[in-house]
């Protein structure tokens, strides 16, 4: 039976006394280790594949296809080589960035890093099972507890709040002011750059401002993990150990980010499940994110899952148009820049999945508009050429201003005119056809178009809209110049 044989082999090797709890920690590790025996194969497999299509074929062939996969050690795939040339290359920059690419592209989370070591190595490395030191490890030790530096910025003043993400707000807030005693744990999930880690690091600012003597630990998951291994794998004399437990477990406040990564990481979750509940049972707060509602996390432990589940489950989902907005607005005002209000419209319209991405616009936007001098965003067509890899702009894109630009050329008056103050019927008209367009086809707030055309009455917009649509039912001149313009708007 493998219990047997792993006790009678690996123990002797590692430690002088030893524990129940770390013969529970070694059995986890063994099994998960045994679990991936035949899998760093087929996961080497498939990096090469990846790979290859990254290489020349030359290099591939001297440098990548006799490498020989041995093992899979929490995360890290074991690979040796040939010669101490080779091991060298390997390690360069150069050449790491073709498995660092080749594992994001293969999203499996059982890998995240390829450790070539060489011949000699992989000798001892099997005799010693796996005792050699890797070489990421040191960064993973735990050492003495120094406060974590929170992002300044990810503050609740610089979170923009809209329907999407309030609730998480406000849950957040009250574990700020009152950890361990409001909702615990806070359980926070919703898709990537969403405002998660924002809203963890304000907790952490605001927590460290109010009151800096407490203990407050933000971590990824995948920090706590390496933490964990590297505590189970260097623990000679039980020191390792001890750290670790010392360092979780006498947090006022646990904030582990990102729980989904632990999928295939079963003795890290033995782990966190008595971190939890030392840190629960004393009353203090733990929050946690993922990118999905704990009842998903189908791989965890049942006990784990529920624990999780047990306290306030907030979502936080995709900002709806009036939050990006303000949130564009926000944005740019921080950076001392300007945008046209059409161009802030612009981009929420069309950059509509997460906050990262809209960070990541403007900040092309910005520098595009310095390449040609200008400190504000006015101009449509730096905008479109700023985001042109980000946005489908061949595609059929619908804005406010590709609207107004087509009644504008069809009745002929210039965009100052139609946004403009002159009530004459060559004006008023069209300005009335492009309010009833808009709303017709966008489906945006009236408040957001009367700012648009320069601030109008929400009763002016409402009033234009009903104008048109009552004309149409009679007006068959109109009838014809909105269907014409339809069709400019729709072959643009
Ligand atoms: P997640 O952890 O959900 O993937 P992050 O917290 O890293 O997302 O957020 C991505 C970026 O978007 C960060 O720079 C963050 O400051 C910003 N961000 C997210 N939500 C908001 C918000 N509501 N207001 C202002 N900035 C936000
Ligand atoms: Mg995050």
């Amino acid at each position: 039976m493998w219990i047997n044989y792993k006790f009678s082999t690996i123990i002797p090797h590692y430690f002088h006394t030893i524990s129940t709890r770390q013969i529970i920690d070694y059995e986890l590790v063994f099994y998960y280790n045994n679990l991936c025996m035949k899998e760093e194969v087929k996961i080497w497999d498939n990096l090469l594949d990846e790979i290859s299509k990254d290489v020349s074929s030359v290099s591939f062939d001297l440098w990548f296809k006799n490498l020989e996969p041995i093992s899979l050690d929490f995360g890290k795939l074991i690979l040796v080589c040939s010669s101490d040339k080779q091991k060298e290359l390997l390690k360069s920059s150069d050449y790491k960035k073709y498995f660092t690419n080749s594992i994001k592209k293969l999203n499996n989370p059982l890998v995240t890093e390829c450790v070539v070591i060489n011949k000699n190595e992989k000798e001892s490395y099997i005799k010693d099972n796996k005792s050699i030191e890797l070489e990421s490890s040191k960064e993973d030790s735990i050492e003495e507890t120094v406060p974590y530096k929170f992002n300044e910025n990810y503050t609740f003043d610089n979170f923009v709040v809209g329907n999407s993400n309030n609730i998480a707000k406000a849950a957040a807030f009250a574990v700020a002011q009152n950890p361990g005693k409001s909702h615990n744990p806070l359980f926070i999930y919703g898709g990537v750059g969403l405002g998660k880690t924002h809203i963890l690091h304000a907790i952490g600012n605001y927590v460290t401002s109010h009151n800096p003597s407490a203990n407050i630990i933000y971590t990824t998951t995948e920090q706590f993990v390496n933490n964990y291994v590297y505590s189970i794998t260097h623990n000679k004399n039980n020191e390792q150990n001890f750290k670790f437990r010392e360092k979780y477990r006498k947090a006022d406040i646990l904030m582990l980010d990102d729980v989904q990564f632990l999928s295939g990481k079963d003795s890290s979750q033995e782990a966190i499940f008595h971190t939890f509940n030392d840190l629960y049972q004393a009353n203090k707060q733990i929050v946690l994110t993922s990118d999905r509602h704990p009842r998903e996390l189908n791989f965890l432990e049942e006990r784990l899952r529920s624990r999780f589940q047990s306290g306030l489950n907030v979502d936080i989902s995709s900002p709806d148009l009036e939050t990006r907005i303000a949130i564009i607005q926000k944005k740019a005002f921080q950076q001392n820049f300007n945008f046209s209000k059409s161009i802030v419209y612009f981009i929420a319209e069309n950059i509509t999945s997460n906050i990262r991405e809209i960070e990541g616009a403007l900040k092309k936007v910005i520098f595009y508009c310095q390449l040609n001098n200008k400190d504000c965003a006015d101009d449509l067509s730096i905008v479109r050429e700023a985001l042109k890899d980000d946005i489908d702009i061949s595609s059929h894109i619908l804005t406010m201003d590709s609207i107004t630009d087509a009644v504008c050329s069809y009745y002929n008056i210039t965009k100052e005119e139609i946004k403009g103050g002159k009530k004459s019927k060559n004006i008023a008209l069209p300005r009335q056809v492009a309010i009833y367009l808009i709303l017709e086809l966008l489906s945006l707030p009236q408040m957001t178009v009367s700012d648009y055309f320069g601030d109008r009455d929400h009763s002016a917009i409402i009033y234009a809209r009903d104008k048109i649509a009552t004309s149409l039912e009679t007006d068959n001149l109109l009838k014809k110049q909105v269907k014409d313009i339809r069709n400019i708007i729709q072959k643009n």
